[in-house]
């Protein structure tokens, strides 16, 4: 089953889907790991976005897409894979929706993790020690919060019109979300 995960920044979208892989054998395809790579690698496309990426602002529709279309088309990722990252905005959405179609997929379920802009100042402040984020210090951290309200909870109330939503309180623990979301797939 392909699922969706939406958060804000510092919800636990990487953590939970790292444990998701795990116990279900799904694939994480977060947009930003894959963005942050590309940067890392120096390649022509890192070469593009690494500004856009530092000032919290959206990369190009067409690059994403590029690479979610790659990860779609594959066969090993067939139904198993948890977008993290995508989409962000009812354009991503609907092509999200042209490409699902196109390899005859679809979403199984679409997750929300809430959590307030005080715990996630928080605990980015704890990652931005270990991870070393251009876009985790606390100006760009609450820009990202207001995209994220602004273009993606359109997006979740899309799919919550689809009844595909399930809201998970995000300020527990790892573990308490951990079974949540098991409990949610296992059903489904
Ligand atoms: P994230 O790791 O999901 O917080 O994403 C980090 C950054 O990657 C974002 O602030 C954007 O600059 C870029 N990014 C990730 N996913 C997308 C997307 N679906 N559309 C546009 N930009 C994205």
């Amino acid at each position: 089953m392909n699922l969706i995960i939406f958060g804000p920044p510092g919800a636990g979208k990487g953590t939970q889907s790292k444990y998701l892989e795990k116990k279900f054998n799904l694939f994480q395809l977060s947009t930003g790991e894959f963005l942050r790579s590309e940067i890392k690698k120096n390649s022509d496309i890192g070469k593009k976005i690494s500004s856009i990426m530092s000032s919290g602002s959206f990369v190009s529709d067409q690059i994403v897409s590029d690479l979610i279309e790659n990860i779609i088309k594959d066969e090993k990722y067939k139904n198993r894979i948890i977008f993290d990252g995508y989409p962000r905005s009812l354009a991503q959405a609907e092509n999200l929706n042209i490409l699902l179609n196109k390899y005859n997929q679809k979403i199984g379920v679409v997750l929300k993790l809430s959590v307030s802009l005080n715990t996630i100042k928080k605990r980015v402040s704890e990652r931005r020690n270990l991870e070393k984020r251009t876009d985790d210090n606390e100006e760009i951290l609450v820009k990202r919060y207001e995209t994220y309200e602004k273009s993606t909870e359109p997006v979740i109330e899309y799919y919550k019109s689809l009844n595909l939503l399930k809201v998970i309180d995000g300020e527990r623990s790892i573990d308490q979300i951990n079974k949540e979301i098991s409990d949610i797939i296992g059903f489904i």
